[in-house]
């Protein structure tokens, strides 16, 4: 790995597995000296203070709660001093429900469960990381998804709150220029355990659980089901005040190509 990152301090939430953690590993090999993370869970928390020690300060909280939010940016700043980037990243899925098969009785609940994580969880931890970045003159990165330009990478629920994603990006773009770039990386499937919603019973099942790598594959015009460490490298390159310093308000589509499938071939007709 490079050495992109030298000295930087990043917070990322939903750092515990799948994406988050790939992105806490990458940014410590490009040198970063520390990264704080908010995770729910609280033996995933666990896991990552074994396996990276004093290069993490885990907070276990609620990304959708102020409170939370606040606290793990105060943590990471009473650790390691200053902070550079804030990653939001923590989210849950909704397995594709389509609007018929919403229940009724459960639908407001339902809306309020995924909103509350993948878009107030980002305004949210926006918030609280703000000013510490201002005066670093630092960066936000916000995980989105295929599902944030095109449909049928969730259901309504899912599919709504990542579009939420790219109007907060170039909001806070807006907002925070010129002291604090705002992007967002989208990538495509990945093999994690973005889990369900509880309120429709399935926060125990995850999207490994419901996808076959070579089905995702085929699908894609660059025919891949990436590793969640493939999709780090455009992070890295966001959050290095080097590398990026003329973007901001802007969203790396990392999709394997699912924004520009034509209507003849799945790809452009290369034989593989
Ligand atoms: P993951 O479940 O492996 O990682 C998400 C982490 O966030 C978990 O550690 C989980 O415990 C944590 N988390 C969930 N709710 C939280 C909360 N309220 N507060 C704090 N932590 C919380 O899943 P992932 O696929 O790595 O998801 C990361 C991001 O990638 C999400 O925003 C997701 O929408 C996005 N994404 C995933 C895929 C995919 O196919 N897996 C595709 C496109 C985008």
């Amino acid at each position: 790995m490079g050495n992109r990152l030298c000295g930087h301090v990043s917070l990322i939430t939903g750092g515990g597995s799948g994406l988050g953690l790939a992105l806490v590993q990458r940014f410590i090999e490009e040198g970063a000296v520390g990264v704080g993370v908010l995770e729910k869970s609280k033996e995933k928390a666990a896991l990552l203070t074994e396996k990276f020690g004093p290069a993490v300060c885990v907070t276990v909280g609620d990304a959708g709660a102020m409170q939370d939010n606040a606290k793990a940016v105060e943590r990471t700043m009473a650790k390691f001093g200053h902070l550079d980037s804030f990653v939001g990243n923590a989210g849950i899925w909704d397995h594709g429900v389509a609007m018929l098969e919403l229940p009724l009785d459960r639908i407001e609940m339902a809306f309020d469960e995924l909103f509350a994580v993948n878009a107030r969880g980002y305004l949210l931890g926006a918030r609280a990381a703000a000013k510490a970045l201002i005066k670093t003159c630092g960066s936000m990165i916000f995980t989105l998804s295929n599902g944030s330009f095109l449909p049928g990478g969730g259901g309504p629920l899912y599919t709504m709150s990542k579009h939420a994603g790219v109007g907060l990006v170039r909001q806070l773009a807006y907002e925070l220029a010129p002291k604090v770039r705002v992007n967002g990386v989208a990538p495509s499937g990945m093999a994690t355990d973005l889990r369900g919603l509880d309120t429709l019973a399935m926060a125990d099942r995850s999207v490994n659980q419901v996808r076959e790598p070579a089905e995702v594959a085929s699908i894609m015009p660059l025919q891949l089901y990436p590793k969640t460490n493939q999709y780090t490298g455009a992070y890295v390159w966001l959050a290095s005040k080097d590398d990026s310093v003329t973007v901001t308000g802007d969203v790396i589509r990392a999709d394997c190509g699912l924004g520009i499938r034509g209507i003849r071939h799945v790809a452009g007709g290369l034989e593989l």
